[in-house]
């Protein structure tokens, strides 16, 4: 039998189609790219509500695609959302679904305007008047309510035991609850006592009293921080008593008309400072029981306890009731208006009123039946 001899170049080629084969067999392996995915830092995200600028990009771990489009997170809404990451190559396209959950975790702030306040006795009073804010850093202000109910959120509220017809200190409760339930509880302390032991005015909180349609404000009876402002009605009669007063051959100046709450507050903490508080009270009204607030009262001609034996004080005394004025704090009635004789504070009422109380020679408490 013939022995078949296989030619060299036919090996040649064998081994050259086998060589073929293994660098196609190579280059299909080292081309091909796994499989598009991506891996995430956490099994699921917890994000604080509200936070500014959450990357989704902060969520990966790693990722193998030619290029990922990230989603939004939206961090002002509570609750797991659902967020889609899209993996792309050349040919191929991949989503995949993540959640991350929108916690709000921070307590709300509550700010208080005074540490304690103070108010006379039997005065009403808003205990929530002296709440200054109670807001959420990320749901802004609460609104305040008088009585929630227990399974409410997004509030605040403010109680006490207080009973304010009782001197007294109380502590007034303040309770805020964001509206995902996040609580905050303050507290700040309600001193109630008479109203000539009041160290600091009236906190504003005092309603205006009239009586007979005249506005009374002295030692016991205050005005809101708000109240008042130059008015016009006193402030034309004071310019009438002026002009009265010029024909009359007298110069009565003005000295100091209305004043505020806040100018009050340093006005009368300065003399306290100066002369004491015991003689501070016997010249100078605490804020909020100044008369000079309501922009109805005037201090004219010379703070000077003299004033009232000059020719110009002693014109105003006898003239003040024909322009609806009246000397406020008369000589000699200090036990009733709670204020040393003032021959230069003048105080308008209208000239009915004021003709009658310089008539029967009274004072505004007398006339009005109100103690000072
Ligand atoms: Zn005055």
């Amino acid at each position: 039998m013939k022995k078949r001899k296989v030619r060299p170049q036919a090996w040649i080629a064998l081994i050259v189609v086998i060589l073929l084969f293994i660098a196609a067999a190579f280059f299909i392996i080292l081309n091909k790219k796994p499989a598009l995915s991506i891996e995430f830092k956490e099994n699921k995200t917890t994000i604080e509500y509200g936070t500014a600028d959450v990357k989704a990009e902060s969520l990966v771990a790693s990722f193998n695609a030619d290029e990922v489009i990230y989603p939004e997170i939206d961090t002002l809404k509570v609750g797991p959302q659902k967020i889609e990451f899209v993996l792309k190559s050349k040919d191929k396209e991949k989503k995949v679904e993540y959640t991350v959950e929108i916690k709000d975790t921070q307590n709300p702030q509550i700010t208080m305007r005074q540490e304690t306040v103070e108010i006379s006795v039997g005065q009403s009073y808003d205990f929530a008047a002296n709440v200054e804010s109670a807001s959420d850093a990320v749901d802004g202000a609460l609104p305040f309510k008088a009585d929630p109910s227990k399974d409410e959120v997004n509030y605040y509220t403010a109680s006490s035991n207080a009973d304010l017809t009782k001197v007294g200190e109380y502590t007034v409760n303040v309770e805020a609850v964001d509206q995902n339930g996040n609580h905050a509880t303050a507290s700040y302390t309600l001193k109630v006592v008479e109203s000539d032991q009041m160290t600091n005015g009236s906190n504003g909180n005092i309603e205006p009293t009239y009586i007979n349609g005249i506005l009374i404000v002295n030692k016991k009876y205050g005005i809101p921080a708000d109240f008042g402002g130059y008015n016009e009605e006193a402030s034309t009669a004071l310019e009438t008593l002026q002009a009265g007063a010029n024909a009359a051959g007298y110069d009565i100046p003005l000295i100091s008309g209305w004043r505020s709450y806040d100018y009050q507050v340093g006005l009368y903490n300065a003399y306290v400072e100066t002369d004491g508080q015991e003689a501070a009270d016997r010249y100078s009204a605490r804020p909020g029981f100044s008369e000079h607030q309501t922009g109805l009262c005037f201090d004219i001609g010379a703070v000077d306890d003299n004033y009232g034996t000059t020719p110009e004080g002693k014109w105003l005394a006898a003239h003040a009731h024909e322009y609806g004025f009246i000397i406020r704090y008369p000589e000699g009635k200090e036990a009733i208006t709670g204020y040393m004789y003032e021959p230069w504070h003048v105080r308008y009422v209208g000239i009915d009123a004021a003709t009658e109380i310089y008539n029967s020679q009274t004072t505004l408490e007398e006339y009005l039946g109100v103690s000072g």
